[in-house]
C-alpha cells in the first residue's frame, strides 16, 4: 500500500532539491504534482482539495519562502498535513468505568470483522484483559463457526446462541452476552454483527437495534481498505445508518493505492483506531497517524 504515492511524492520533492527560494511558480507546480499524486492514490476529491490548499498556503508563508532549504520545509508541511487528514493523535480505546467494556463491530460482509474480532481479543488479552467474543452475526450460516474457530486460535471464549435455547436473534444474543460477561468476569465484550454484501437498510436496523440494546462503549466500523473509494461511501452510509466512534482499516497489507486509508478519517470525522495488516492473528495494532505519514514519506 502507498508504494505509488510514496514514489510520486518523492519525485515531486526531488524536483525541489537544491533550489534556493521558491518562486510562486515552483509552489504551484509542486501543489499540482501533489494533487495528481493524491488523486491517483484514490484519495477523495474534497480531501485532496483541502490538503493541497493547506500545503499551498503554508508553502507561501515566510517559514518556507525565507528558508534555506525549501524542499525540506515542504516535506515537513506535507508530513504534518498527512497526519492531520489521518486524524491527528492516535485514538486509544475507551474502557468502561464500571462493568465490562462493550465493543461492537459493524461493517460489510468480507470486511474482515470476524478475523478482526479475534485479533482485537488477542491484543486485549496481551494487555491483561479477559475478553469474550460474541457471535451476533446470525445471517451467514458459517459465521458463528468461523468466530469459534478464530476464538480458539487466540484462546478466547465465544458466546454464541445454542440451537433451541431461545436466544436466536442477534439482539437477544448481544444482551445475554453482557450478563454472561458479568457472571464470568470478562472485562471486555466484543460483539461481531452481521454484514451484508452491500449496504442495506435491514442490516443497518439490526446493527442499530443491537447498539440500542447493549449501549456499547465503542462502536467500531470495520472496512476493507482494498475497496478504494467505495470504502468512503460505505463509511458514510454506516455513519448515517448505525453511527460509530472509530474506524478499523483492514487489509492494509494489500496493494491498494491507499486512498481509503487517507480519506476516511477526514471525510467521516471519525478517527481510525486500529489497522489490520495480514492474515496472522498478530497482524494488528493501534493506528498511528504520525507513523503512517512517515511511512508514506519514507
Ligand atoms: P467478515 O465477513 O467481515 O467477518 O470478514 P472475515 O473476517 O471473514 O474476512 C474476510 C476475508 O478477509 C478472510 O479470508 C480473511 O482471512 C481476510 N482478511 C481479514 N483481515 C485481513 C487482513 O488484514 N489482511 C488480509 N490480507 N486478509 C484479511
Amino acid at each position: 500500500m502507498f508504494a505509488t504515492l510514496s514514489d510520486r511524492l518523492a519525485d515531486t520533492f526531488k524536483n525541489l532539491r537544491g533550489k534556493g527560494r521558491l518562486s510562486e511558480a515552483d509552489i504551484d507546480a509542486t501543489a499540482r504534482e501533489i494533487r495528481i499524486a493524491l488523486l491517483e492514490a484514490d484519495v477523495a476529491l474534497p480531501v485532496v482539495k483541502e490538503f493541497v490548499g493547506a500545503v499551498k498556503e503554508r508553502a507561501r508563508s515566510e517559514e518556507v519562502s525565507q528558508a534555506l532549504n525549501p524542499a525540506q520545509q515542504i516535506v515537513k508541511i506535507v508530513n504534518e498535513e498527512l497526519v492531520t487528514i489521518l486524524g491527528g493523535e492516535t485514538r486509544r480505546l475507551r474502557y468502561a468505568k464500571t462493568g465490562p467494556t462493550v465493543i461492537m463491530l459493524a461493517g460489510l460482509q468480507g470486511a474482515g470483522k470476524t478475523t478482526l474480532a479475534a485479533k482485537l481479543a488477542l491484543w486485549l488479552k496481551e494487555q491483561g484483559k479477559t475478553p469474550i467474543l460474541v457471535a451476533a452475526d446470525l445471517q451467514r450460516p458459517n459465521a458463528v463457526n468461523q468466530l469459534q474457530v478464530n476464538g480458539g486460535r487466540v484462546g478466547v471464549p465465544v458466546f454464541a446462541p445454542e440451537p433451541g435455547n431461545g436466544v436466536g436473534d442477534p439482539v437477544s444474543v448481544a444482551r445475554a452476552s453482557i450478563e454472561e460477561a458479568k457472571r464470568k468476569l470478562h472485562d471486555v465484550v466484543i460483539i461481531d454483527t452481521a454484514g451484508r454484501l452491500g449496504v442495506d437498510t435491514e442490516l443497518m436496523k439490526q446493527a442499530a437495534d443491537i447498539r440500542d440494546a447493549v449501549q456499547p462503549d465503542e462502536v467500531l466500523f470495520v472496512v476493507d481498505a482494498m475497496i478504494g473509494q467505495d470504502a468512503v461511501n460505505t463509511a458514510q452510509a454506516f455513519l448515517d445508518g448505525v453511527g460509530y466512534d472509530a474506524v478499523v482499516l483492514t487489509k492494509l497489507d494489500g496493494d491498494a493505492r491507499g486512498g481509503a486509508a487517507l480519506s476516511i478519517a477526514s471525510v467521516t470525522g471519525k478517527p481510525v483506531m486500529f489497522a489490520s495488516n495480514g492474515e496472522k492473528m498478530t497482524d494488528f495494532d493501534l493506528f498511528h497517524p504520525d507513523r503512517m505519514a512517515s511511512r508514506i514519506l519514507d
